[in-house]
């Protein structure tokens, strides 16, 4: 008997399913990558082979060009070419030559398809460089209204206004905006599915026997062999509990509201069972005790490890009543205490102890003849407003030889130091800091902690809070005015950081 359906098994982890690939989708996913490479590769011999065969304006132009006579590379490139188009989008260079209605280089694709009305002439050949200016946006060359969301999003938008960067298309469904088939199998998977949300994603983030785990995920499925879910299925069978004999066997009578489960439970913990223990449905029963970490009960096994040996032992003891003949025992929680022990002492030996130790930071100043530039950046949600900060200690003359640059972002400060790393989503702006920076004659560029960056970090959420697009302080904000003062007499802000490793002795 197939206890879950392939469409079910097939989905990701987060959908309810066990991540498995379908070869339907794997196999879109690697056209879509072919089409990827098509792009990038334009100098590779091959791509300037297709090139030449089959992108020419008459074959282009012609009303019937699907049905005309091509390879079968060039018919694989086609089909993987619908996911391709939803996965990529351009990125602003200098001067973008993109088209600003019908290129897709928002997260809503072509803005065209949001906006309803005829176009003028000159506003269909309108360019992303007409619109996009060194000092914001030109709003006042589109006549037509966009959605609030858009408008947000266009001014959070990287380009180049320093550098020369080219527009560039990129890999929308990943951070670096490096084509990633996983990412371009669930483009090809996705459909409109009325199914109702699964949120079982949970499961497989618990520290837990794998094999535990597949159980959990097949009960929230309805799925294991009770005599209720086989009669269900069709089986002529007695759907009574096989242990009491009084009840039909359902997944939540089995392993919670039975006699014999019920025992169970209360030879446990009593302390954990609050009333609503016995009264909810199975997907919250099942995720409560899941979720309930810190409840340390038994030797400080932590609630839900004992719980999920709980359900795990009250199953395998009612398939050795069912298929061995054996007499239900009062004293299965024994044999979930000494199993849950053995598994926990033995968890425990393997994971590395990761102690932490206090350090004293602060704002420190710059060596002689340098200066100090700190910076930093806030949002209250992702993806939401987000603001940035930065601040620069200097006398009234602003001429700098020597610079710092201190942010609490490593990635940030790895992806400045180091001229070889690139990431296509944000290449323009990363241009612009590089040759900003190559400007003057000598450049640091340090991660710090955030406590020595705090007033930055304060100046950036002040940023993300107010509605100007840039505002410029010649002195301390009032508010910020303690963190000023605090950095200017250099006090200690105390720190947890990570210690080294320590393997404890078995
Ligand atoms: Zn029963």
């Amino acid at each position: 008997m197939h206890w879950v359906g392939w469409e079910k098994v097939t989905k990701s982890k987060a959908e309810g399913g066990l991540g498995i690939q379908t070869a339907k989708g794997r196999k879109l996913a690697y056209l879509s990558k072919l089409n990827w490479r098509f792009h990038e590769e334009k100098n590779a011999l091959w791509s300037q082979v297709l090139r030449k065969q089959y992108l020419f304006q008459r074959r282009l132009l012609s009303s019937n060009e699907k049905s005309l006579p091509s390879s079968r590379t060039w018919k694989a490139l086609q089909k993987g070419r619908v996911v391709f188009n939803v996965g990529t989008r351009w990125s602003l260079g200098r001067d973008s030559d993109i088209s600003f209605w019908f290129d897709s280089w928002t997260s809503e694709g072509p803005l065209r398809n949001i906006v309803h009305g005829p176009l003028t002439r000159e506003e269909e050949e309108l360019r992303v460089g007409d619109v996009a200016s060194d000092i914001g946006w030109n709003w006042c060359k589109i006549s037509m209204e966009l959605p609030a969301k858009i408008y947000m999003e266009i001014k959070a938008m990287p380009h180049s206004r320093v550098s020369d960067e080219k527009d560039k298309l990129i890999w929308a469904a990943t951070s670096n905006g490096e084509f990633n088939l996983v990412s371009a199998y669930k483009l090809a998977t996705t459909q409109a599915d009325f199914a109702p949300p699964f949120n079982g994603s949970w499961i497989w983030k618990l520290n837990l026997l794998p094999k535990i785990q597949t159980f959990i995920w097949m009960c929230l499925h309805k799925s294991i062999a009770t005599r209720e879910c086989l009669a269900k299925r069709g089986l002529q069978i007695n759907p009574s509990c096989p242990l009491c004999c009084q009840h039909p066997e359902s997944i939540l009578h089995l392993l919670r509201d039975c006699p014999v489960a019920s025992n169970v439970w209360h030879n446990l913990n009593p302390q954990s069972l609050t009333p609503a223990f016995f009264s909810q449905d199975l997907h919250t029963w099942l995720e409560t005790n899941y979720k309930v970490v810190n409840n340390a009960s038994l030797f400080l096994v932590p609630w839900h490890t004992l719980f999920s040996f709980g359900i795990w032992t009250i199953w395998n003891h009612r398939n050795k009543v069912v298929f061995q003949s054996r007499v239900p025992s009062p004293f299965i929680h024994q044999e979930v205490i000494q199993r849950v022990l053995e598994y926990f002492l033995y968890d425990q030996g393997n994971s590395l102890y990761k102690p932490r130790v206090l350090k004293m930071v602060r704002w420190e100043r710059p060596y002689r003849g340098w200066y100090k530039l700190n910076t930093d950046g806030s949002a209250a949600v992702n993806p939401g407003v987000a603001g940035g900060g930065s601040v620069i200690r200097v006398d009234a003359d602003l001429r700098i030889n020597a610079l710092e640059v201190d942010l609490d972002a490593k990635v940030i400060a790895d992806l400045l130091n180091n001229l070889g790393s690139s990431n296509a989503s944000n290449s323009s702006i990363v241009a612009d800091c590089r040759l900003l920076v190559s400007r003057i004659p000598q450049v640091k560029v340090k991660h710090c902690y955030r406590e020595s960056n705090s007033y930055a970090d304060a100046l950036a959420w002040l940023g993300s809070k107010m509605s100007p697009d840039f505002l410029f302080y010649s002195s301390p904000p009032p508010s910020l005015f303690s963190i000023y003062v605090s950095d200017l007499y250099g006090l200690y802000h105390s720190r947890l950081c990570p210690g080294p490793v320590v393997i404890p002795p078995f």
